[in-house]
């Protein structure tokens, strides 16, 4: 009974069981037929992966948004969230995903990252980045680089190529050509919009305006294997001081993964995400006070970071595929593709 049951399965995707017709059907064959499905349904279920991704947070809202703008960033991002899903699906690392949907971001003028870098006081473009794997705690870091087309892949070059974790300014430069990373003339990463918004910001600056960040990438990954990781890459702030690093490529700070705990990657004004080591203490939370991804993440980004005006916000996923995209902004780009593949984005708080 089980076998026909089986080829009743079976046959189900291509017509009737041939000898369907020949058996009354009984509630104990329905059943048996029923429990058939099971291995099917077990075989057939999308692989436990997940990709979450944020695109920086800040004042970012419907008013200062247009229709075109904003289908831009959606569809900058679905297609990030994409390419990472492929990876995940086809067995591969989650390192391998957050890195190359970071590197779809770096390469877009979209986002605070690579070619869209702000720029610094001075008029430069100085990026950071880093990279966790949470199965055995390497990571790598790059801060202060100018000429590295996709610095996230440096990070992760200093991971696995060399010795450290983290490389600064022409060292990093150097090692990055080295290993045969793509290098670019500085002036790849000038574009009109980051410009034009130093220049208002140089002129506002006796208003001691607060520093400005939109755009920092982040991705963290799930891996068939049930290994996390995650990444960070960013311009910075823009108007920032010559030689100023911020939160991203600091471990513990911007960015961290630990298959003990979480992977977490933030986005805000580095200099509180430093003193608060944001993303080691969501993770603190969740792997010594046993608290969800979510109320770790907002312990930190409302309860310590409000008070203090540290604004930004966080992502941060856990070895079950839990995430939580908790931040204290107006919006923060933000998306996650699980294993059915459906990219999914949002923008603003509501
Ligand atoms: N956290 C970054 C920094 O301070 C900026 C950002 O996330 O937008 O460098």
């Amino acid at each position: 009974m089980r076998k026909c049951g089986v080829d009743i399965v079976r046959h189900a995707a291509s017509g009737p069981c041939p000898s369907a017709g020949m058996h009354r059907i009984t509630p104990m064959r329905k059943a048996a037929a029923l429990l058939a499905f099971v291995p099917f349904i077990a075989l057939a279920e999308p692989p436990r992966i997940m990709l979450v991704m944020h695109g920086g947070a800040g004042t970012i809202t419907r008013q200062s948004m247009t229709p075109e703008t904003e289908k831009q960033y959606r569809e900058m991002l679905e297609q990030a969230l994409r390419t990472g899903h492929v990876i995940l699906a086809k067995g591969g690392s989650s390192l391998d995903a957050v890195e190359a949907s970071i590197r779809i971001r770096e390469d877009s003028p979209l986002f605070n990252a690579g070619k869209g870098a702000v720029f610094t006081h001075e008029g430069r473009n100085e990026m950071d980045a880093s990279i966790m794997d949470g199965k055995t705690m390497k990571a790598g870091s790059v801060a202060g680089v100018t000429i590295i087309k996709n610095p996230i892949s440096a990070a992760r070059a200093v991971m696995d190529k060399s010795p450290h974790v983290m490389m600064a300014g022409h060292g990093a430069e150097l090692f990055a050509t080295q290993v045969g990373l793509e290098i670019v003339d500085p002036s790849y990463f000038w574009t009109e919009r980051r410009w034009k918004e130093l220049q208002r910001e140089l002129q506002q600056e006796q208003t001691a305006a607060p520093l400005k960040h939109f755009g920092t990438v982040g991705a963290l990954a799930l891996d068939q294997a049930g290994d996390l990781a995650a990444g960070t890459s960013t311009g910075g702030t823009s108007n920032k001081r010559y030689g100023r690093v911020g939160d991203s490529p600091i471990i513990g700070a911007g960015t961290y993964a630990s298959n003990d705990s979480v992977a977490v990657s933030c986005t805000g004004t580095g200099e509180y995400f430093i003193r608060w080591t944001v993303a080691h203490d969501i993770a603190a939370l969740y792997q010594y006070k046993g608290m969800t991804v979510e109320q770790a993440g907002n312990e930190v980004i409302f309860k310590k970071l409000v008070p203090v005006h540290g604004d930004g916000g966080a992502i941060i996923l856990d070895r079950k595929g839990n995430f939580a995209m908790p931040f204290n902004t107006e919006g923060m780009y933000r998306g996650w593709i699980g294993g059915d593949g459906v990219p999914h984005v949002l923008i603003y708080k509501d």
